[in-house]
C-alpha cells in the first residue's frame, strides 16, 4: 500500500485525460516557482505539527482517524478535475459514482426502495430529514432522547419545530415506556432514533421506537451517523451486537449515516437515504441557473445544499470497490475495534485503578478512576487530570477524552458512588481503528498508570 505511486497514478490519469484536449498556455497570474512553493510549503508543513496523532493508536479520544489511502487517492485525483455534484452537468461521472455509492448505502441497510444523496455532513444530513418530517407533519414536533446528538435541538430551532427530549433508560438508550406516553398526547409527528449514540455509543431499541410509533401514526427517522456501518455486523457471533435494532432501520422512513466517521472517509461525507423516493417532490425548485441535461431527477434536485464536492463522492466510490460495505469488507474493519472494545471492557472490570462505566454496545469505551473516596467530585477531577497527564506524557501518551455524566447517571450504574455533586466527567474512548485491537493492553496499562499516580 504505497499512497505515493498511487497519487502519482492520480496525477498521471488526469494529466493524460486533459491533454486530449490539446495544449494551452497556463495564464502568467498563477504561476508560481518551485522555490516559492517550497519557502510556503516548509512553514505550511511545521504548523501541520499542531495536531493530535489521530492515526496512532495511543490516541483514542475523538472520532477522529485519517481516510484509507483509496479514499486519498480517489478524493485528490478527483480534486484534480474538481466536480461539482449538485447538478448532472457538474460532474457526470462523480454524480454516477455517487449514486452508485448510496445505492451500496441502502443496500447495507436492506432498504428495498431508496431516495438519498451523500451530504457536507452529518447535521446537513440530519437536516434533510427532519426538513422533509416537518414538510410531511406540519405543525407536530420532533422527539429524541435526551443523549441525542446535540444539533437535533439546534435544527429543531432551525426549522421552527418544537423538539422533545425524551429521557433515556439506564443503559443511555431512549425510554420506549417514556416515549409511549409522549407520543400519546398526540403533538409529535417524528422520532428521531439513535444508533449509535455519540457519547456512549448507545444503540436507542429502533425496533421498539418503531412499534411505538407506528402505533401513533408518527415518522421515524434514525441517526446512524456514528453507529450506521455497525450494522454490518449486527448478529455476528462473538460481537455481542444485538441484531433487532439495526434489522429495523430498513422499515424506518429515513437514515443518517457518516462515510466520514467509519465509512474510511475524509470529512466532507455524510448521508441521509429515504425509505420512500416520494419525498423528492418536496426538495423541487425551478432556479434558472441551474443547468439540466437529464429528465431524471439530478443530485441537485434531491439535496437542500448547492455545491457539494464531486470529489468526496469519487472517494467513497473507489473505496467501496476495495473495501465494500459489506460483512466481509468494511465489517471486518468495524469488528476488530469492536473487538478491542469487549477487551478493554473484560480488562476495566479486573482492574483495582479504573471502573468500566458501562459495558460498551460498539467500540466507545467509558470508565472512571476508583478514586478514594468515591465520590462524583474526585471522579471528575481525577478524570480532568488524567486526560492533561497522558497527554503531557511524552514517552507513553495516551489521548482521550472526557464525558460529562449526571450524578444520576453515575449512581444509576455505581450505586457506591456519592453524589456530592451534580455531575462529573469520566473518560472516554473512540476505539475506531482496527489498530486498537493489538494496542488495547497497552492503552489499558497507560490509563492505569495514569489513574495510579
Ligand atoms: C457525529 C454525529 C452527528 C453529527 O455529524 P457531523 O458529521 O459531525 O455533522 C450527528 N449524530 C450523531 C449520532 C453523531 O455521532
Amino acid at each position: 500500500m504505497d499512497l505515493r505511486t498511487w497519487l502519482t497514478s492520480g496525477v498521471d490519469a488526469i494529466e493524460g485525460w486533459q491533454a486530449t484536449f490539446g495544449p494551452f498556455g497556463r495564464h502568467a497570474s498563477l504561476l508560481i516557482s518551485d522555490e516559492q512553493f517550497a519557502r510556503a510549503f516548509s512553514s505550511f508543513a511545521e504548523r501541520l505539527r499542531e495536531n493530535y496523532p489521530f492515526f496512532h493508536p495511543c490516541y483514542a479520544g475523538q472520532m477522529l482517524k485519517p481516510p484509507h489511502p483509496a479514499a486519498v487517492a480517489g478524493y485528490l485525483t478527483a480534486m484534480l478535475i474538481n466536480p461539482n455534484n449538485h447538478a448532472l452537468d457538474g460532474g457526470p461521472a462523480t454524480a454516477r459514482m455517487e449514486k452508485e455509492a448510496v445505492a451500496q448505502l441502502a443496500g447495507m441497510f436492506g432498504l428495498a426502495t431508496h431516495l438519498g444523496h451523500l451530504t457536507t455532513s452529518g447535521t446537513i444530513a440530519n437536516l434533510e430529514a427532519l426538513w422533509v418530517a416537518r414538510e410531511l407533519h406540519p405543525g407536530l414536533g420532533i422527539a429524541y432522547s435526551a443523549e441525542a446528538h446535540y444539533t437535533h435541538a439546534r435544527m429543531c430551532g432551525v426549522l421552527g419545530v418544537e423538539g422533545t427530549a425524551v429521557p433515556v433508560d439506564g443503559a443511555g438508550r431512549l425510554d420506549v415506556g417514556a416515549l409511549d406516553a409522549l407520543l400519546a398526547g398526540g403533538r409529535i409527528g417524528t422520532v428521531v432514533a439513535t444508533a449509535g449514540t455519540t457519547g456512549l455509543g448507545a444503540v436507542d431499541p429502533v425496533h421498539e421506537v418503531l412499534a411505538v410509533a407506528r402505533a401513533h401514526g408518527v415518522r421515524v427517522h434514525v441517526d446512524a451517523a456514528y453507529g450506521g456501518f455497525f450494522t454490518l455486523l449486527a448478529g455476528a457471533g462473538g460481537l455481542g451486537i444485538e441484531e433487532a435494532p439495526w434489522r429495523a432501520i430498513a422499515e424506518c422512513d429515513s437514515v443518517v449515516v457518516d462515510p466520514h466517521k467509519h465509512g474510511l472517509q475524509p470529512y466532507g461525507c455524510g448521508a441521509v437515504l429515504f425509505r420512500d423516493p416520494g419525498v423528492g417532490r418536496f426538495y423541487l425548485h425551478d432556479s434558472p441557473y441551474t443547468y439540466f441535461t437529464s429528465s431524471e431527477l439530478h443530485l441537485g434536485e434531491i439535496s437542500l445544499e448547492c455545491s457539494r464536492a464531486g470529489a468526496a463522492a469519487a472517494a467513497l466510490w473507489l473505496t467501496f470497490q476495495l473495501l465494500p460495505p459489506t460483512p466481509e469488507g468494511l465489517g471486518q474493519v468495524l469488528a476488530a475495534g469492536r473487538r478491542a472494545a469487549l477487551h478493554w471492557a473484560r480488562l476495566l472490570s479486573d482492574s483495582p485503578l479504573l471502573e468500566l462505566y458501562q459495558p460498551p454496545e460498539l467500540d466507545i469505551v467509558c470508565c472512571f478512576p476508583a478514586t478514594g473516596p468515591l465520590a462524583a467530585s474526585a471522579i471528575d477531577q481525577a478524570s480532568a487530570r488524567m486526560l492533561a497527564d497522558g497527554m503531557a506524557d511524552t514517552a507513553h501518551p495516551v489521548y482521550l477524552s472526557t464525558l460529562r455524566v449526571t450524578a444520576d447517571a453515575l449512581r444509576r450504574r455505581h450505586p457506591g458512588v456519592a453524589a456530592d455533586t451534580g455531575g462529573a466527567r469520566i473518560l472516554r474512548s473512540v476505539l475506531m481503528k482496527p489498530e486498537a485491537e493489538d494496542f488495547v493492553g497497552e492503552l489499558h496499562a497507560r490509563v492505569e498508570r495514569l489513574a495510579g499516580r
